[in-house]
């Protein structure tokens, strides 16, 4: 098969698709790879890289498109992008495409079959090309709280580890899952005081297990919730309902009960937010106070991080990316977790919380 990566070309878009790793592993398997210049730039990957993985390298995003038989992409597909795709073709990225109607329409009407990473299933119900970019955002998470909490950037003035003689900042995670697990990881190597706060009992357990007393747990009550957001100086959103928007845990309200100058870190605001007064901001203006308090609400955390996420998102797309490689459409037969990905085939839409939420017929 011909497989084929553009050059991102969302905004602020630094990760690639393809990582000159991930094309000697297509090479390998006996795949032609045709790579757009620059396309990892990025992650500081230049051409030659990809040459001497067996690449060959494309002048143009449109010669990729004409000639691939799958594109490998990292983010969905933008309305330039989208009406060069073709029936013949595979289109294997993030798509995200509940919210997004016309994005939809395009692929609908490309007659592409698009694999979108973020339905893509495990053994355990979990979504495996996810996962990497939760990792990510969970331990930035405590690097930007960190950061925020610092008195010019508007903090309240502690050293989350504190020193010897100076007891250490304390640390809220709200949900602990992916996100919550990995920020908890690197809060306590800070030498923070944790507490991860989680409706499922299961998972509090678990992350007891894990953690072997160097983290308290909390069942999810709005008790809890209020005793460690006002007694917190980093507190950070990591909850997630599939499918739905994050619940609002944190009200204006309880802002007033917070140490002025404490910094909430919404990771959740990718899907809304968990906190009342979150909006999403961006990388070269990340944070914003409201009473007093610092939110953090960057909606594509892994971006600030492309070398690290790039690698972790190819780590994880790359088994799969190779089975369609090597099968075609037939993969998809074989495997009804990759099968879960498939979201647009031929015209149609093949993902029933896409087609509810979209208005398609199945
Ligand atoms: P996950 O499913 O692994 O974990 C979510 C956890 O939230 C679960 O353990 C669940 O029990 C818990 N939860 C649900 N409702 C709760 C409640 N009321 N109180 C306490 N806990 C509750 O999800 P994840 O992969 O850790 O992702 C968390 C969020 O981070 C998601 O919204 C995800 O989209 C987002 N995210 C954002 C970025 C970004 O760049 N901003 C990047 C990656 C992930």
């Amino acid at each position: 098969m011909r497989v084929g990566c553009p050059k991102e070309i969302k905004n602020h878009e630094y990760r690639v698709g393809l990582t000159p790793g991930s094309v000697r592993e297509y090479v390998a398997h006996g795949h032609e790879v045709l790579v757009e210049t620059g396309a990892g730039a990025g992650i500081g990957a230049d051409d030659n890289a990809y040459r001497a993985a067996g690449a060959a390298i494309t002048k143009t995003a449109e010669e990729v498109f004409a000639r691939a038989d799958m594109v490998v992409k990292v983010k969905e597909p933008q309305a330039s992008e989208w009406v060069q795709l073709r029936e013949d073709q595979i289109l294997y990225t993030y798509l995200h495409l509940a919210p997004d109607p016309e994005q939809t329409k395009g692929l609908v009407a490309s007659g592409v079959t698009a694999i979108a990473y973020e339905t893509v299933t495990d053994e355990r119900g979990g979504l495996p090309l996810l996962a990497p970019m939760s990792e990510v955002a969970g331990r930035l998470a405590i690097q930007a709280g960190a950061t925020a909490l610092q008195k010019a950037n508007g903090g309240r003035g502690v050293l989350l580890g504190g020193v010897p003689g100076v007891l250490p900042g304390k640390v809220a995670i709200i949900g602990g899952g992916v996100v919550g697990l990995n920020a908890a990881k690197m809060a306590i190597g800070l030498g923070a005081d944790v507490t991860i706060i989680d409706r499922s009992i299961p998972r509090l357990r678990q992350l007891d297990d894990i953690f072997a007393g160097r983290v308290h747990t909390r069942y999810s009550t709005v008790e809890a919730l209020e005793e460690e957001c006002f007694s917190s100086d980093v507190i950070v959103g990591a909850v997630l309902i599939p499918g739905a928007a994050a619940p609002k845990l944190v009200t204006r309200e309880m802002l007033s009960g917070m140490k002025p100058g404490a910094v909430l870190v919404d990771v959740a605001i990718d899907q809304g937010g968990c906190f009342e007064t979150s909006r999403p901001t961006t990388h070269s203006d990340p944070t914003f106070a409201v009473d007093g308090i610092i939110h953090y609400c960057v909606a594509n955390m892994p971006g600030a991080v492309p070398v690290t996420s790039a690698h972790a998102l190819n780590n994880a797309t790359l088994h799969y990316g190779l089975q369609l490689a090597d099968k075609g459409m037939k993969a998809l037969v074989d495997d009804p977790n990759l099968r879960n990905g498939l979201n647009v085939h031929k015209g149609r839409i093949t993902n029933r919380a896409v087609a509810e939420a979209l208005g398609y017929e199945m």
